[in-house]
């Protein structure tokens, strides 16, 4: 049972509204779309493509399989079952051919464990969608009051696996399920209490129909205007409350503070008695007045909190959706039109003091990469001075690319291991 049907939806008549523009569904739309061409294209160039307003459409993202529907749920209980798949690639390596070992440890790698800098370096997109939209990079809520059919929580497949490895690096060695259940209740917790907050409102809207409130407040609060952030401080703190152990909420807090204003206040809203006065200006807030300290709305935290029959049947759908192409592996994508081999690198590549088995896989690593237009190799990597790559020639030889201008490229560099990390670190990269 579900304590916001299609009844109670449809009960709100011309209450309910399309998406404002603002709502960061619309970005993260783009975002789950793009293909590995476009991100490419969209890290060469810097540039936002945001000139045509791609609009949130569930529908469309259900036509590519970007998303899966779940039963509704409520908040997260300790027992409570969890969506298991980030467990499902482990499940489908299990009883490989050959190299199973080897093969699932490189997977649980890639799949699990990464470096958040290095990936969010190589994907242009995912890193301005975390400074602009904090924790809705990952999660957003739909409310109940849009007019689509499908309203509800969404959850990012990459964000349950950013949060693991950024905050709770530690547990994800020893105990991976738990540090990503344990992320994504984050996740929930935080967009499920813009359920609770859409509740309270429709309450408040309720005892006066003549007058519709959630509608301006939910402009006013996705308007990115940090005076109306307060809602995001307290989703934060809200589901800072679920997370057990001082170590865990430490690495959120961590992650929490380079976020956007309003995300990053959670700290002020901790304590029971300050999280409830939140209440009260956020219930003020509701009724169309601006957030001051002083307009609190007396009882409005009563707006928040339900006895536990109600609360019990407070369910939301739950929506999964992928990215089109995986943010894991976190693996550069990049564009080759164009390579140049100067004279130097050629000499040294035919040197007859170069073994033939790197003279002739350099040649044959720059014919295959110009030959391809896109890019995406484990043997790539990059590097920290800007539009500078390594690339893995053989076991034992390396080479250095840089990107000069889009798509166009030069080999700087060309030798052993040994002798290429001491160039690295005279240079830098
Ligand atoms: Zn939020």
């Amino acid at each position: 049972m579900m304590i916001v049907d299609e009844e109670i939806r449809h009960s709100l008549g011309d209450r309910r509204f399309e998406l404002p523009g603002g709502h960061p569904a619309h970005r993260r739309m783009r975002e789950l779309l793009m293909s590995e061409v476009e991100i490419a294209e969209f890290e060469s160039f810097h540039q936002e493509n945001n000139q045509v307003q791609i609009r949130w459409n569930h529908n469309r993202l259900e036509e590519l399989g970007l998303v899966t529907s779940r039963p509704p749920r409520g908040l997260i209980s300790k027992s409570g079952s969890r969506p298991l798949w980030y467990l499902i690639g482990l499940e489908e390596q299990g009883g490989g051919e050959e190299g199973e070992i080897n093969h699932s440890e490189r997977l649980e790698q890639y799949q699990f464990r990464f470096d958040v800098d290095r990936l969010l370096a190589n994907r242009a997109p995912l890193a301005a969608a975390l400074a602009t939209d904090g924790t809705e990079a990952l999660a957003w809520y739909i409310p109940f009051h849009d007019t689509s059919s499908e309203w509800g929580i969404y959850i990012r497949d990459i964000g349950p696996r950013i949060i693991a490895n950024r905050c709770f690096p530690d547990l994800l060695r020893t105990n991976p399920g738990e540090a990503l259940e344990l992320a994504f209740d984050f996740l929930f917790a935080h967009e499920f209490f813009h359920h609770i907050s859409e509740i309270a409102c429709t309450m408040l809207e309720n005892s006066n129909l003549s007058n519709p409130l959630y509608r301006p407040y939910f402009d006013r609060l996705v308007s990115g205007d940090a005076d109306e952030a307060l809602e995001e401080a307290l989703a934060n703190s809200f589901a800072l409350d679920f997370i057990h152990g001082k170590q865990n909420k430490d690495g959120l807090r961590g992650l929490m503070d380079d976020c956007p204003p309003g995300y990053r206040d959670y700290g002020e809203y901790q304590s029971k008695l300050h999280f409830e006065r939140g209440l009260d200006w956020l219930a003020s807030m509701f009724t169309g007045k601006p957030f001051s300290r002083s307009n609190r709305y007396t009882f409005g935290h009563g707006l928040f909190s339900h006895p536990n029959s109600v609360f019990n049947r407070m369910k939301v759908p739950l929506h999964e959706t992928t990215d089109r192409s995986p943010c894991t592996p976190a693996l550069p994508i990049c564009i080759f039109n164009n390579i140049i081999v100067p004279e130097d690198i050629k000499n040294k590549a035919n040197h007859k003091r170069t073994p033939p088995n790197a003279r002739k896989q350099f040649w044959k690593c720059i014919d295959k990469l110009r030959g391809s237009q896109i890019k995406r190799n484990r043997r790539l990597e990059k590097l920290d001075r800007k539009d500078w790559f390594k690339f893995d020639v053989t076991g034992g030889w390396r080479m250095v690319l840089e990107q000069i201008s889009p798509g166009k490229w030069v080999v700087r560099y060309l030798d052993e291991w040994d002798k290429y990390m001491r160039y690295r670190a005279k240079n830098s990269l």
